[in-house]
């Protein structure tokens, strides 16, 4: 059989490269032919992640080469989150833990879907149910990844199930939870080297709400205010994409990773769905939402109700 890529979202994070890792390595002990790819640079927390792991990064792709005939989606299925030519090839299996959305297919396909939080927590599930050995590299990789996605188990999106699977995973992969989960965490809000258009692009994902175009980035920070020294930058930076993407929003959610509280910076002429979605009144362009901390779980749902 032709060889099978494996890969996560664009703007990859630790869930997308170390799910696509981790399915690339059970997939190959049962003999077949994939290679495990990612969309975009690896941010610092998963460049963490793969050197304490000792593993090398996924190859970079701009698209799916001809050569390649089939594709597995990790992490996403949303189209406009994935490779560019997605259209152009069969897609013979998606794993996530997102909404379905824009998803269409012309074959039939495998796919599974479960809400939890992370996509690795269902991979565990899938090596168990086939009787795969986890070694403790990959155990290592799944634990980052529901770590990551879960915020250490503090982001609402967190299920008994992701917690639990991560505590069995921590044995396995022979690594204090806590410990190396702070460290993991805190490696990935290093932006010192990162340029404003960078910082934007990093953790970003287009939504359709309604009729609208919603670009929602996410950056992980253990001191808001100090991402917001930037503001100025930051808000020239979101609408020169704005314009060149055609959106209608914009919203850049600013997470305290500690304290678990998100400030967001809406730009866009739909900002004042932010405004009715959470209740909130945007003061230069900002505003503080409480117990804030997930995307999918506590921005998408709400801000979608309002188109
Ligand atoms: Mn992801
Ligand atoms: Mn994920």
């Amino acid at each position: 059989m032709t060889k099978q890529l494996i890969f996560g979202h664009k703007n990859p994070d630790t869930d997308s490269i170390c799910s696509a890792l981790a399915y690339q390595s059970f997939k190959k002990q049962l003999g077949e032919n994939v290679e495990a790819v990612r969309l975009g640079s690896l941010n610092k927390e998963t460049e963490y992640v793969l050197r304490e792991a000792n593993v090398d990064a996924p190859r970079l792709i701009e698209k799916v080469e001809d050569s390649i005939k089939a594709v597995i989606l990790v992490d996403h299925n949303e189209f406009q989150q994935s490779v560019d030519n997605i259209r152009d090839v069969k897609i013979t299996e998606v794993i996530d833990h997102h909404r379905i959305a824009n998803f269409e297919t012309n074959d039939p396909l495998f796919v599974r879907v479960e809400p939890v939080g992370c996509t690795a927590t269902i991979l565990t599930k899938i090596f168990r149910e086939n009787n795969i050995t986890i070694s403790e590299q990959d155990a290592r990789l799944l634990l980052s990844a529901i770590i990551s996605d879960t915020l250490l188990f503090k982001s609402p999106t967190c299920t008994p199930e992701d917690e639990k699977i991560a505590r069995e995973l921590a044995d396995i992969a022979k690594v204090d939870i806590e410990e190396y989960g702070l460290a993991m965490l805190k490696a990935g809000t290093d932006l010192s080297d990162k340029l404003v258009s960078e910082l934007l692009a990093m953790d970003a994902k287009e939504f359709t709400m309604g009729d609208a175009k919603v670009e929602i980035a996410q950056i992980n920070a253990v001191d808001i205010a100090e991402i917001y020294t930037q503001q100025e930058e930051l808000e020239a930076e979101i609408n020169k994409v704005i314009e060149e993407r055609n959106l209608d929003l914009f919203l850049l959610v600013v997470t305290d990773i500690i304290n678990s509280n998100s400030e967001v910076l809406a730009l866009g002429n739909r900002s004042k769905h932010v405004e009715t979605a959470f209740e909130v009144e945007l003061l230069a362009n900002r505003a503080l939402l409480e117990g804030v901390v997930s995307r999918k779980k506590q921005i998408v749902t709400k801000l979608g109700d309002t188109f």
